[in-house]
């Protein structure tokens, strides 16, 4: 994986960031995310992944996801990371509504931040999805394949036992 050419060695931190939209034009609502990393605060964009395209994983009937993931370099805390993350999600237009993993125009999901180990309810990092979904450890293969998760194990491992489940790099 390419390495940021800045702050290496003064405190930055290595996180991954999931994104994913199915309403609006999806393909955009994600580069527009990916657009809205790279103006972080005190963050780089070391690599995005890929755009994949994913069937959807909760109630059925809502539109296929597009789904990417990027690698930052951050001084941020990871706190404040997530309240940024949240913040970009309400400026493209996310309505929270009472159904869990619902159609949504951009989710940011703080996927890992370092080897930290993170268990609160708002903030749970490594993010508790991360060892069932395809639409996440298949775009982190792509841009991190050397990997190890904390509490997981290596990327190539947790790979092995997830099926791709309908996942396809787009263009
Ligand atoms: P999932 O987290 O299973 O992908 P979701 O992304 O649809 O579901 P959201 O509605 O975006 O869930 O977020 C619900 C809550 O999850 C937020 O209030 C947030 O504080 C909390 N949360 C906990 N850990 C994380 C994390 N690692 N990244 C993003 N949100 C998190
Ligand atoms: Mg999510
Ligand atoms: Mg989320």
């Amino acid at each position: 994986m390419a390495e940021a050419p800045l702050w290496r060695g003064d405190g930055s931190v290595r996180c991954y960031v999931g994104l994913g939209s199915n309403l609006d034009d999806p393909i955009l609502q994600v580069r527009r995310g990916l657009t809205a990393l790279a103006a972080l605060p005190d963050t780089m964009v070391v690599q995005p992944s890929s755009l994949y395209r994913s069937p959807p994983m909760g109630p059925p009937g809502q539109p296929d996801y597009v789904n990417a993931v990027c690698a930052l370099a951050t001084r941020l805390p990871a706190p404040r990371l997530l309240a940024h993350l949240q913040g970009i999600e309400d400026r493209h237009g996310r309505v929270r509504g009472p159904v869990r993993w619902g159609p949504r125009i951009l989710d940011l999901d703080l996927l890992l931040y370092g080897d930290a180990e993170l268990p609160g309810p708002d903030l749970t990092v490594p993010h508790p999805g991360l060892a069932e979904r395809a639409f996440v450890l298949y775009p982190l293969l792509e841009i991190a394949p050397d990997l190890e998760v904390p509490i997981l194990g290596p990327i190539a491992s947790l790979i092995r036992n997830c099926p791709i489940a309908g996942l396809e790099k787009i263009g």
